[in-house]
């Protein structure tokens, strides 16, 4: 079993379910709805770094790659495919994991990739990071056409983070056979650096 929690903060199974209570313990004091989620890490082999009887448990699961970035195309389509083809609900975070100007998108098939997220409980992510802006918009408009689900995420690691909701350069806005988006658009974009 694999005991890899980087990028939920480190959480192991006891911290995880102390968080779990404390969010039962808050939600019986507010109205709206707390979920419980994860960004869960998707390891070298496709798997995600929580047992499946964890992950079954969360409301809301973000998966991404966070490292071996440079793997060959095969060996990435192999690991993504393994990785979205889990049978619990999840969202493809930062899909292809560019960095503007340090870091190029991972190499995959993608045709192939988003042709397995119509099959999957899957869903995938537009990054409004400023740093990543990902996915770019002729891949946004290869998987609208498909049908997949799109969410719009500001990837905040903080409260300040929630500002990156204001980018200018959302790349849904840019494709040209999509619905004006939800999202207000200002004329200045505001740039705010936060941890990968
Ligand atoms: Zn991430």
């Amino acid at each position: 079993m694999r005991e890899r929690f980087d990028i939920a903060g480190g959480l192991g199974i006891d911290r995880l379910r102390a968080q779990w209570d404390e969010i039962e313990r808050v939600q019986q004091r507010v109205k709206i709805k707390l979920l419980k989620g994860t960004e869960s890490d998707i390891c070298e082999d496709g798997s995600l770094d929580y047992p499946d009887h964890v992950l079954e448990k969360f409301d809301i699961i973000i998966a991404s790659i966070h490292a071996r970035h440079k793997m060959d195309s095969e060996q990435m389509t192999q690991r993504l495919l393994r990785a979205l083809k889990f049978p619990f609900f999840k969202i493809w975070g930062h899909p292809l994991g560019r960095l503007i100007g340090s870091r190029p998108p991972i190499a995959c098939r993608m045709d192939e990739v988003l042709d397995t997220i119509v099959e999957s409980k899957c869903a995938r992510e537009v990054n409004l990071d400023p740093d990543r802006l990902d996915l770019e918009p002729h891949w946004i408009r290869a998987a609208r056409t498909r049908g997949i689900k799109c969410i719009v995420s500001t990837d905040a690691h903080s409260i300040g983070g929630l500002a990156n909701s204001n980018s200018s350069l959302c790349p849904v806005t840019q494709t040209k056979d999509t619905r004006p988006s939800r999202f207000s658009i200002p004329m200045r974009r505001k740039r705010v650096r936060e941890p990968i």
